[in-house]
């Protein structure tokens, strides 16, 4: 919400990329705009109106669709599934999965795991802004290895397992220590190995990976 400016209207926020760009003149970037708050599914009798007026969901489909308007080479993407609901959700990773299907890169950053399953090809888990592991999404994703994203994979909620044990809390349960393992704190695999010197390595960054 905080990105859109809040004195113009839907129509001006769309049109505003074109605009600066000279993409076509008013008319063609009219339905321009009505093309993209279409295929972003948002509503066109509330291009009418001031981003004062939209719901969280609205104005994220809204800054989508903005973002889409030049039809860039790259997209980044900072939790942009977080403040919709999981129908709208769903619509909106379509249409990422098509822009990527089309060729625009993704850089999506998100705690939206079963999403990153389907959307992206390579993936970096970090915490605390250092990374723990990288990889193929699908591989990292299947084997589980690092026990940080264990622990975020365990924290989805899944139907077939209600009662999946939750190893990881957000309180720490030993004390930091200077030189280890950043996760030392709070890692439930972590051993004497962890705490007294960082682990190394590009593609895990782990003493004892499962
Ligand atoms: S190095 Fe140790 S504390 Fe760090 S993630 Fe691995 S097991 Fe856990």
């Amino acid at each position: 919400m905080a990105s859109l400016p809040p004195h113009l209207t839907g129509w001006q926020i769309l049109d505003e990329p074109l605009a600066i760009h000279k993409r076509g003149d008013s008319r063609a970037r009219r339905e321009a705009s009505a093309a993209m708050a279409a295929r972003v599914k948002f509503p066109e009798q509330a291009l009418d109106q001031r981003p004062g007026r939209w719901s969280g969901g609205l104005a994220q489909r809204l800054a989508v669709g903005r973002a889409l308007m030049l039809q860039p080479e790259l997209l980044v993407l900072d939790e942009p599934l977080s403040a919709l609901d999981p129908t709208l959700a769903g619509h909106l990773l379509e249409l990422l999965l098509e822009l990527k299907a089309a060729g625009t890169a993704l850089l999506f950053v998100s705690h939206d795991l079963p999403a990153v399953a389907r959307l992206c090809d390579q993936m970096l888990v970090l915490y605390g802004g250092e990374p723990m592991c990288q990889g193929p999404a699908a591989a990292l994703l299947r084997e589980l290895r690092h026990p940080y994203l264990r622990g975020l994979w365990e924290a989805v909620p899944h139907l077939d397992a209600p009662h999946a044990p939750r190893r990881w809390g957000v309180e720490a349960v030993r004390p930091e220590q200077e030189g280890g393992c950043r996760l030392y704190p709070r890692c439930p695999s972590a051993t004497e190995a962890c705490r007294i010197a960082p682990p190394e390595g590009a593609a895990m960054r782990c003493h004892h990976p499962f």
